[in-house]
């Protein structure tokens, strides 16, 4: 797909945004939930295909534009974009490390299903060493066991790719459909963000899966499957940081630009100047950080995992404190549940754990640094 096809694309996804995600924005956060009609929208306009191959029926954004993409749908609604984003990141790992079997299986399933990528137990996510969720070969197969919880999409996607240990007790991926004999799902996650991204957790209970259904172990050695995942999935987060931030700008620049203290605009007064422009330099930052993410790792670029590692170490915490100062700016009204401002603030808070906790990702940074600085 060319530059100007792109483009085009993504005249569509803020069409989208503007006239049917942003007028949902309050009652997707009350109401705890994506409304059909909403999700059904995105499927009629093959958004949950965006970065499926042609061969698949889909449009194949680069990462580049399927992260500008959500950038503009969390603009509107964070909940709608994250659930993109797992969708997103787990396409692509589908992409990466699939077979032609598989592909032929799931290629048209992408367009009007929702996919989810589990790795996280209730022992703790960090440290995957604790995963005790298990893959056993049978004759035709393999018979899976254990348990997942927090996984974007848990519940309502229909397809999976958990992580097990196999009986070497090395990491193997499996694709899992809901459908299965012994797979359930455990409840949705009561998190106080996100509120309308379903989240929750599954079981498998001597799940069978035929052979293909394992990622290709040729392409990946031991963990480097989870790797590609958490690097697509934080580029996409940092994009969908950089759209909360702007959303926070949105709201404090209309209603700074309206309210008077006494013969001046709210914007006027130069404490209020400050964390409008403390807001705008966080999210220019957060945007340049994914943006350059995105592009490394579409140019094949593994340096891309730093990046989008600092994207969204960076615009998580940025976009909570540039929350913090759009509340401060708009005054008691900001504080009001009625106003969306509480809601961005505990939707960027999610993403100081999603995808690998902030420590996590420092400790990652400093590695890097202590290694190669
Ligand atoms: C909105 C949201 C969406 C999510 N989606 C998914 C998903 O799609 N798939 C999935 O598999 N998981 C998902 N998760 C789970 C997420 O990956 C975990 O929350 C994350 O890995 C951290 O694990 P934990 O919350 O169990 O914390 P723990 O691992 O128990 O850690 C607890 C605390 O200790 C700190 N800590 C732990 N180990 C270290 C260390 N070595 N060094 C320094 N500090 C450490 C952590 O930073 C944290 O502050 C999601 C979580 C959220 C909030």
């Amino acid at each position: 797909m060319d530059q100007d096809d792109e483009e085009l694309v993504l005249d569509m996804v803020r069409e989208f945004a503007q006239s049917d995600v942003a007028p949902e924005d309050m009652s997707i956060d009350k109401n705890r939930k994506i409304p059909d009609e909403l999700f059904n929208k995105m499927v009629e306009l093959d958004l949950l295909a965006m970065n499926a191959p042609e061969e698949w029926g889909g449009v194949d954004l680069s990462l580049s534009t399927v992260s500008r993409a959500l950038e503009i749908v969390a603009r509107a609604n964070a909940s709608v974009a994250v659930m993109l984003q797992g969708q997103f990141k787990t396409i692509l790992q589908l992409r990466r490390f699939g077979n032609q079997q598989l592909w032929d299986e799931y290629k048209d399933r992408v367009h009007d299903t929702i996919f989810a990528f589990p790795m996280t137990e209730a022992s703790g996510g960090s440290n995957p060493d604790f995963i005790q969720s298990t893959a056993r070969k049978v004759e035709g197969g393999y018979v899976l066991n254990g348990s997942k919880v927090m996984i974007t999409n848990g519940g309502f996607a229909q397809v999976y790719i958990p992580m097990v240990k196999n009986e070497e007790g090395a990491f193997d991926f499996f694709v899992v459909d809901s459908d299965m004999e012994g797979f359930s799902f455990t409840g949705q996650e009561n998190f106080i963000g996100l509120t309308g991204t379903p989240i929750g957790g599954i079981s498998l209970k001597d799940v069978f899966v035929a052979d293909y259904h394992r990622m290709d172990p040729s392409l990946y050695k031991d963990l480097s499957i989870a790797d590609s995942a958490h690097g697509d999935a934080r580029v996409l987060m940092g994009a969908v940081l950089a759209g909360i931030q702007q959303h926070a700008l949105d709201e404090v620049l209309k209603f700074t630009q309206q309210r008077k203290a006494g013969e001046q605009y709210l914007w006027q007064l130069q404490s209020i100047q400050r964390k409008i422009a403390d807001i705008s330099i966080g999210y220019q930052n957060t945007r340049l950080l994914y943006q350059d993410a995105a592009a490394k790792r579409d140019a094949g670029d593994s340096s891309y995992f730093l990046t989008a590692t600092m994207a969204k170490a960076y615009g998580s915490r940025q976009a909570v404190s540039g929350g913090d100062d759009a509340m401060q700016a708009i005054g008691a009204l900001g504080y009001s549940a009625d106003f969306p401002i509480a809601h961005l603030i505990r939707d960027a808070r999610a993403m100081e754990f999603a995808e690998g906790s902030v420590e996590k990702m420092r400790t990652e940074i400093t590695k890097w640094e202590v290694k190669n600085g």
